[in-house]
């Protein structure tokens, strides 16, 4: 979203948020908040906006992303601010405490950002390629199906269980990407299925 502020709107909008300030200490809530949305166009000026879901549940929150930066000229594209999506759904614009303050997990410096292993014997991580994290987790699944998948109960009952690998899925996805997840699991005989909302 592009926003051009003339001169004249800029003083219009900050003489409505000194007199909304002055009125809300008196008591006029219902000013405070004209106030707010006085501001709002200022903040958010020049800004990109980006829908997305919120990560944390399985609620999946509609979620917009406002950054600064115009890629296509090279620049940095930087996020600056998060709020619900007043469209969406599932939240029409509210968010809990924890998607709320989603910005500062954006921002945050122990955030993860690409795969790392630590090697047999190792004490550290090393960042790897996001193929090579691929291929190695594809390797040990397949090895260690061909090791253990159990075709038969006791009673010789075709069973196709695959018990000894488990799969950890994420919750903030549409309907479709998890009924994706959920064949592709089920589908190898996986039975330790399960995903972040229960935690
Ligand atoms: S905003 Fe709160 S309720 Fe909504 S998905 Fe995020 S964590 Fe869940």
């Amino acid at each position: 979203m592009n926003m051009e502020l003339s001169r004249r709107g800029f003083l219009a909008g900050a003489g409505a948020g000194v007199a909304g300030t002055t009125l809300g200490a008196f008591g006029f809530g219902d000013v405070e908040a004209a106030h707010a949305a006085s501001i709002r166009p200022f903040k958010l000026a020049n800004t990109a906006e980006a829908r997305n879901t919120c990560t944390y549940c399985s609620v999946a929150c509609g979620i917009i992303l406002y950054s600064k930066g115009d890629l296509k000229k090279g620049e940095k594209a930087e996020i600056i601010h998060i709020e619900g999506d007043a469209d969406h759904p599932t939240n029409r614009g509210t968010l809990c405490p924890k998607g709320s303050a989603l910005l500062d997990v954006v921002h945050s410096k122990t955030r993860t950002l690409y795969p790392q292993i630590r090697k047999a014997g190792s004490d550290k991580f090393e960042r790897v390629s996001w193929e090579q994290a691929l291929d190695r987790i594809a390797r040990l699944m397949k090895d260690d199906r061909d090791r253990n998948l159990v075709l038969k109960n006791a009673d010789g009952v075709t069973v196709n269980r695959w018990t000894t690998t488990g799969f950890l899925a994420a919750s903030a996805t549409t309907n479709e990407t998890a009924w994706a997840t959920y064949k592709v699991v089920r589908s190898t005989g996986m039975v330790v299925f399960d995903n972040q909302a229960r935690v």
